[in-house]
């Protein structure tokens, strides 16, 4: 109970303080990639940690991954006296459909997000067989419209989409900056770690951490492209190229270059980016590798000792602890003792 209880504590910790941290992280504009990893990592450690939390409530047993019928019986003590009382078994329920319900729902959000997203570019593409044409020079598409804008549509096949517009407004300096935001985008993948923080969001909707989590990954993952477009080229030809292609929202499934956030992405390439530094870059690593394995270490530890002790010593009937070892197969966790 009490791993159960300090697994869904953390959860609440995370939930109420992550939006906070998340916000007000100045760091992030410095690694913004090390950002996005640091953030997914949050979201992680909330939803593991309401998994575990729940695992840990509702059959101690489980903790052991055991399939094994012997020791199950073994076990089966400790089983009758949780849920001998009616309270007992709640809580027990309640634990396994905390698991359950948090494991599909997010499942299900995040495959749901994803197969939109495909379905959006697939019209998308379609209608850019129709209406678009090759630009020889980069091999993207362009579509005859005089508004300057650039965006991607990532997938299996991939594409960079051009107007017209922004063509004619791009010096070839910054449209190679604009080529290299774009494949950005589509080298990191940067459709999965979106969908992944949207779908968590859709399955938590009132939640403010995932909130957060899902509007900063997406800012960040535009920094993270224009970093790539800056070492291209140069910072202010960079900075410059984006504005050219500022102000058009992105189509449903791409990333664009321009688009919301414009203005203060721009003021970050013109005023340049301090290296991160690798003392920064390892303390921020480890406090993200810290982020999940908390809950990991807090349901495996105990867990772990309950194998060492043979859960079900007590009872006299209990096979001994060599026989369940030798049940379990796991002859090195578990001897000598
Ligand atoms: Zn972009």
């Amino acid at each position: 109970m009490i791993v159960a209880l300090l697994l869904l504590a953390y959860a609440a910790l995370l939930a109420v303080v992550g939006p906070y941290v998340v916000r007000r992280a100045r760091w992030v504009e410095r690694a913004p990639r090390l950002g996005v990893a640091a953030w997914q990592a949050l979201s992680a450690a909330f939803v593991i940690s309401l998994v575990l939390g729940g695992l840990a409530l509702s059959v101690p047993d489980l903790r052991l991954g055991t399939d094994l019928a012997t020791l199950l019986q073994a076990c089966l003590t400790a089983l009758r006296a949780q849920y001998a009382t009616p309270g007992g078994a709640a809580i027990g329920a309640s634990g396994a459909a905390l698991a359950l319900l948090v494991l599909v729902r997010c499942g299900w959000r995040v495959t749901v997000t994803l197969l939109r997203a495909t379905a959006d570019r697939r019209r998308h593409r379609e209608t850019l067989r129709l209406l678009g044409s090759r630009h020889h020079e980069s091999g993207a598409v362009v579509i005859e419209h005089a508004v300057p804008a650039a965006y991607c549509l990532p997938g299996m096949r991939r594409q960079i989409v051009l107007t017209r517009g922004a063509i004619e407004a791009l010096s070839e300096e910054q449209l190679r900056s604009v080529l290299a935001h774009e494949r950005a985008h589509l080298r990191g993948r940067h459709d999965l770690v979106a969908a992944l923080a949207i779908g968590l969001r859709t399955a938590f909707p009132g939640l403010a951490l995932f909130r957060a989590v899902s509007e900063e990954t997406a800012r960040l993952l535009e920094l993270v492209a224009d970093d790539a477009a800056a070492s291209s080229t140069h910072r202010l030809v960079a900075a410059e190229a984006m504005l050219n292609v500022a102000g058009q929202p992105s189509p449903a499934g791409a990333f664009a270059a321009g688009g919301s956030g414009t203005g203060n992405r721009v003021r970050r390439l013109i005023a340049g980016v301090h290296p991160f530094g690798r003392a920064r870059t390892a303390l921020v690593s480890a406090a993200t590798a810290a982020l999940l394995a908390l809950p990991i270490g807090i349901f495996t530890g105990p867990a772990a000792t309950l194998l060492d002790t043979a859960c079900c010593a007590s009872d006299p009937a209990a096979p001994s602890h060599a026989e369940i070892c030798a049940a379990m197969s796991m002859t090195r966790d578990c001897l000598p003792r």
